[in-house]
């Protein structure tokens, strides 16, 4: 896969660190778990968009937008990010922010909220939940057009094709890394939303013939709809970079079984899972979804899903900026 065809910023200047979780591992007595600490991403308080951002802001300033438009939940930490490259970038943003649950929009809420307003977000569009999201943001790109600006829409998440390729490279970069290390990984779990995340790590993975199976863990839709809206990413995303055997769809994994009630809506087990990676790592992990993702493998673990010994990579996606929205939840 030859991805330097591709022009890119840079927004972390290391590799995230691959670390052992020691504790967590003694205490759920199954594989070995170890993290891979892209909550330690560059750009204002990390996670997962800046690899998918460095890509597309990228695409953006090659073709001279001065503006960059995106779309997001409530809390979303992908406007935040998107925000914050924007501001690194010396360009404008202007946000298209989707009440998923109804009510859920507070205009003085904390955690990325806040943020959004620290980071001097030039517009916030509020819109209800099934809004037809890149409509509204052609609105604003036309909206900026009549006063001769130029607006680069970006869909929720970061998650198109060139946005994948962030993960795509975070794939290799895993390999080098375990390389290094002397690391031979049996299975990475990540969680599964917008899907960039997902769908790169299986592009890559495929591209590279790694053979590493990747499971996601679904924060929001249902196994066979996520599954399929992760194939066909992963799809474009291994076309584009040259890969000319197609992904195969058994090698996209969806678990459904940690949604819960629905999309940002607190479990049990996230809650448990957000407290245990606090307390035996000192990780944070958010309500939305690495708590969701940090459920899963726990309960996998205890299922037995995992032989014993056999080495398990957890992804931390980042997001406890938005920790902090829901204190009450996490502690109660
Ligand atoms: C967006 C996000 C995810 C999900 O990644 P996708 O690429 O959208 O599937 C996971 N964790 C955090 C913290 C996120 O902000």
């Amino acid at each position: 896969m030859h991805l330097a065809r591709f022009p890119r910023r840079r927004y972390t200047p290391f590799a995230t660190p691959i670390e052992k979780l020691e504790h967590l591992s003694s205490y759920l007595a199954g594989p070995e778990i170890y993290v891979k600490r892209d909550d330690l991403l560059g750009l204002a308080a990390g996670g997962n968009k800046t690899r998918k951002l460095e890509f597309l802001v990228a695409d953006a300033l090659a073709i001279g937008a001065d503006t960059l438009i995106t779309v997001g939940a409530v809390q979303s930490n992908h406007c935040r990010l998107t925000l914050a490259a924007a501001v690194k970038e010396g360009l404008k943003c202007r946000l298209v922010i989707e009440e998923r649950v109804p009510g859920s929009y507070h205009p003085n809420a904390s955690g990325n909220n806040f943020l959004f307003k620290l980071l001097g977000v030039e517009q916030l569009e509020v819109v209800s939940d099934g809004t037809d999201l890149s409509a509204a943001m052609q609105r604003v790109v036309q909206e900026l057009e009549t006063e001769g600006r130029k607006g680069y829409p970006i869909p929720g998440g970061g998650s198109n094709a060139l946005g994948a390729l962030g993960y795509v490279s975070c794939a290799e970069e895993i390999l080098h890394q375990t390389f290094d290390m002397g690391l031979e990984l049996d299975h990475i779990v990540t969680s599964s939303g917008s899907g960039g995340t997902h769908s790169g790590l299986v592009a890559g993975m495929h591209g590279n013939s790694a053979g590493i199976p990747v499971t996601g863990i679904s924060v929001r839709f249902d196994k066979e709809r996520q599954a399929e809206r992760i194939h066909a990413l992963a799809e474009e995303a291994s076309e584009l970079t040259g890969v000319t055997t197609p992904v195969p769809r058994e090698s996209v994994v969806v678990l459904d079984d940690y949604v819960g009630p629905g999309y940002s809506l607190p479990t049990e087990a996230m809650v448990e899972a957000i407290q245990v990676f606090a307390r035996l790592e000192g990780l944070l992990l958010d309500p939305v979804y690495t708590g969701k993702a940090a459920a899963g493998l726990i309960d996998l673990v205890r299922r037995g899903r995992f032989e014993r010994g056999e080495k398990v990579l957890f992804m931390h996606t980042g997001g406890s900026p938005a920790l902090y929205h829901y204190q009450e939840t996490i502690l109660d």
